[in-house]
């Protein structure tokens, strides 16, 4: 795929006046401008230089099945031109959306038949928080409203996601829904107390959740919200069994168990949902968005329980509807994209790829560790992170303004790899097609990058 010639100049000038990006910052954006992605093919972007990438993020960790699918793209053409967009609202349906709902409970653990869609991550977040809160009103026990959730994890920035969010940086001058939510530490395996083993860890993690719940009292609380790896906060995998313990603990306390999946499922850990394939745990709601549609167009689900269903599904108040949903929720172009992209993913076994893939990426990416930055290098799969520190021993940071991430980012992306640069971290979520030759291309580069920023 080659596009036209872009008269790249004035777009940036465009760019650099109107275009309010997201999570950028303002003062080297417009002293360094922005690369413009023009082109994609399988694992590889160009911009509009011509020079080609290794993608090593997948979009932003979300197209899973890989870029320049045909395939998809025609599905939605074909969708698009017979019939783009009709309200669900009311008795109305489209058959996209209902293909799909069925398609995703087929694929989800086995209690979760129930989809309700929204536009993304955030707002599959946001949209669950307020059926959760719906559903315990409608059980007559208004005053569970707490949402608990541990720092560092990200759930989006619609206001209550962001609220949900716990990365601190991330809400700088920003206003949060406090009264909403309460934030436990997080689950930081490499950073966990001196001395204490991951068992302990695991222990001292479940141990915190049930005093806050002891002092917040479960009849405040309606739910736990978790990513099963969290992402963006810096992909941290907590101690074995630790989900599974959170949850009897949720269970136990009449608390429901909300996973974010919007990174983990479709396949980024070698399965189409990882709650219950990898952590062996049932939560009550699965959120997913990203891999669902590989990113070839905004679409997210929330999948809700038959035992939830049933509250939320009884009739309404006289003259009432579930009042909540948004235009575009089982958009059909959306779910076009969607039932192809899972057509894709089952065709290719890609879920398989991943589990073959995924440890040999694991290993390879642990021996970058002799480098003198890499503190640590951890992850799960093709959900990967590697953590860069001034001192090994001590695990300190260096300075911000040494913008380390950045750095070795920029190395990678001068010898043809995008890797995303988080702060101190360097995270790498490819799409679910690399190979083994992927791997040992991407490590070469890596080895060069950080040698080159050390
Ligand atoms: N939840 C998780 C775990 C995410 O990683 C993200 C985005 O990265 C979101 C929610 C928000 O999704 P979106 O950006 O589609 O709103």
């Amino acid at each position: 795929h080659t596009s036209p010639a872009l008269d790249t100049q004035s777009l940036w000038q465009k760019d650099k006046d109107h275009f309010i990006h997201p999570f950028t910052d303002f003062s080297t954006f417009h002293e360094e401008g922005c690369d413009l992605i023009t082109d994609s093919e399988g694992i590889y972007v160009q911009d509009s230089r011509g020079n080609r990438f290794i993608d090593g993020i997948a979009g932003l960790w979300c197209v899973n099945v890989g870029h320049g699918r045909a395939e998809i793209g025609q599905a939605m053409a074909d969708q698009a031109t017979r019939m783009a967009y009709f309200s669900t609202f009311n008795n109305l349906s489209n058959a996209p959306a209902s293909e799909l709902a069925a398609k995703l409970a087929e694929l989800a653990p086995a209690h979760l038949n129930h989809v309700f869609y929204s536009c993304g991550g955030s707002t599959a977040n946001d949209a669950t928080i307020r059926l959760v809160h719906y559903y315990f009103n409608r059980l007559g026990k208004p005053d569970k409203k707490r949402i608990l959730s541990r720092n560092n994890a990200y759930h989006g920035t619609t206001y209550l996601a962001a609220s949900l969010t716990g990365i601190e940086s991330n809400n700088w001058d920003f206003d949060t829904l406090d009264h909403l939510v309460t934030h436990l530490s997080e689950a930081n395996c490499y950073r966990r107390p001196e001395g204490m083993s991951e068992v302990e860890y695991c222990d001292h993690l479940v141990k915190e959740f049930e005093d806050a719940i002891a002092e917040i009292g479960a009849d405040n609380i309606a739910a736990f919200i978790a990513e099963p790896i969290m992402g963006a906060g810096g992909v941290l995998v907590a101690p074995e069994g630790y989900l599974k313990r959170m949850q009897a603990v949720c269970r136990a306390n009449d608390i429901l168990l909300i996973a974010d999946e919007v990174v983990t499922a479709f396949g980024r850990l070698g399965h189409f949902f990882a709650s219950e394939a990898v952590f062996d745990t049932q939560p009550d709601i699965i959120n997913c968005a990203k891999g669902l549609s590989s990113g070839y167009a905004p679409l997210g689900a929330t999948l809700i329980s038959d035992e939830l269903y049933e509250v939320l599904g009884t009739p309404q108040r006289k003259g009432g509807v579930l009042s909540t949903g948004f235009t575009y929720s089982g958009h059909p172009v959306s779910c076009a994209a969607a039932l192809k992209n899972i057509e894709i993913l089952e065709r290719e076994s890609i879920c398989e790829n991943v589990r073959e893939v995924g440890p040999y990426l694991e290993e390879r990416l642990k021996t970058l560790s002799h480098h003198a930055t890499v503190g640590d290098v951890r992850g799960s799969h093709f959900m990967m992170c590697l953590e860069n520190v001034a001192d090994k021993a001590t695990k300190d940071l260096l300075p911000v303004e040494a913008r380390v991430g950045d750095r070795v980012a920029a190395e990678a992306q001068r010898r043809g790899l995008i890797i995303r640069p988080v702060g101190h971290l360097n995270i790498v979520s490819p799409p679910l097609i690399w190979t083994r030759d992927t791997v040992d291309q991407v490590i070469a580069i890596l080895d060069e990058a950080l040698a080159a920023t050390t």
